[in-house]
């Protein structure tokens, strides 16, 4: 039986700590600010958004909301994206994914100032992760490498499968992997023999949004299965993760649950960073 590695725990020891950092910027009179836009009329993202600014909050940030939907302009977007650029008193912004259809995702992000990137998602940020400089690192395998270290799981020198290649998921993981001397392999919808791949692999890290497409079966016997997905199940309550967790627990050596494991690292690294950006603004 699988250790269960616990995000929902650390996350909270995450923002106990975020508190403390908070509280220090406070008594310097700087209050850390977060703001978020948002797809007004996507109930998921306004969902996930919520629950981001029932944290900050808690925290002892504060942070505005800019909401947009199918009449916003690509360049009142940019607007938007411009003026929180622009205002000192804003340390980090959240463009949360997905924007709506008809606006041009990639241009908000290439306009978002790299010091105020709390997500880790724009070109300049992914640019200083794939040169190893100094930068806000993307915040769900920024949350996932958190879950490693507090748990001692040493990649050096591990072969390691990330599947998804997203740049907001995929990609920077399969870097930060490789930051840290793992052997890394990254799987998509083209790779072949998949099953194979996975039974290769020391640590797996399913980033596919499938749900329960990994099974037990695919899994190395002690492997370390990450398991990042959120996917909505008909006729089933909460999310369902891209790994099949009954038959995965039997065989790995640790899992993350979903819900409990990547998602709520995910939330407490998007404002860990967005305290660094505070903490910055200052020194
Ligand atoms: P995405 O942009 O849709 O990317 C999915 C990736 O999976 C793509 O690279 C795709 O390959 C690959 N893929 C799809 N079907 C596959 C298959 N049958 N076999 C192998 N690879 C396959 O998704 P994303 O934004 O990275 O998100 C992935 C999952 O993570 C979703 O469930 C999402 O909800 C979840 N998520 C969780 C958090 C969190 O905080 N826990 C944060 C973000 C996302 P191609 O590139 O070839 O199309």
């Amino acid at each position: 039986m699988a250790t269960i590695l616990d995000g929902l725990a650390l996350s909270k020891i995450v923002r106990a700590e975020l508190a403390e950092r908070v509280a220090a910027l406070k008594a310097k009179g700087i209050t850390p600010r977060l703001d978020v836009v948002v797809a007004a009329q996507d109930p998921a993202s306004v969902a996930y958004v919520n629950m981001k600014k029932k944290w900050a909050a808690a925290a002892g940030m504060i942070g505005e909301q800019f909401e947009i939907d199918d009449n916003t302009t690509q360049q009142e977007l940019i607007d938007i994206i411009g003026q929180l650029n622009a205002n000192p008193e804003v340390h980090g912004v959240l463009l949360q994914h997905p924007l709506p259809k008809h606006l041009d995702e990639n241009a908000a992000l290439l306009a978002l100032g790299a010091e105020k990137d709390a997500d880790g998602i724009t070109p300049a940020s992914l640019g200083r992760l794939t040169a190893g400089l100094d930068g806000f690192r993307c915040a769900t395998p920024l949350g996932i490498t958190k879950i490693l270290d507090h748990y001692n799981i040493d990649v050096t020198g591990k072969r390691a499968l990330v599947i998804g290649r997203s740049h907001i998921l995929g990609k920077p993981m399969a870097l930060m992997l490789l930051e840290r001397n793992a052997t890394v392999t990254i799987a998509h919808s083209k790779t072949l023999d998949l099953a194979d791949r996975c039974r290769e692999a020391d640590i797996l890290v399913a980033a596919v949004g499938r749900a329960e497409m990994v099974k037990g079966d695919w899994i190395k016997p002690g492997a370390t299965v990450i398991d990042a997905g959120y996917n909505k199940v008909e006729g089933r309550k909460g999310d369902v993760g891209d790994v099949h967790f009954e038959s995965a627990v039997e065989v790995a050596g640790a899992i993350t649950p979903v819900p409990g494991g990547v998602g709520p690292m995910t939330v407490a690294s998007l404002l860990s960073n967005a305290v660094t950006a505070a903490e910055k603004s200052v020194s």
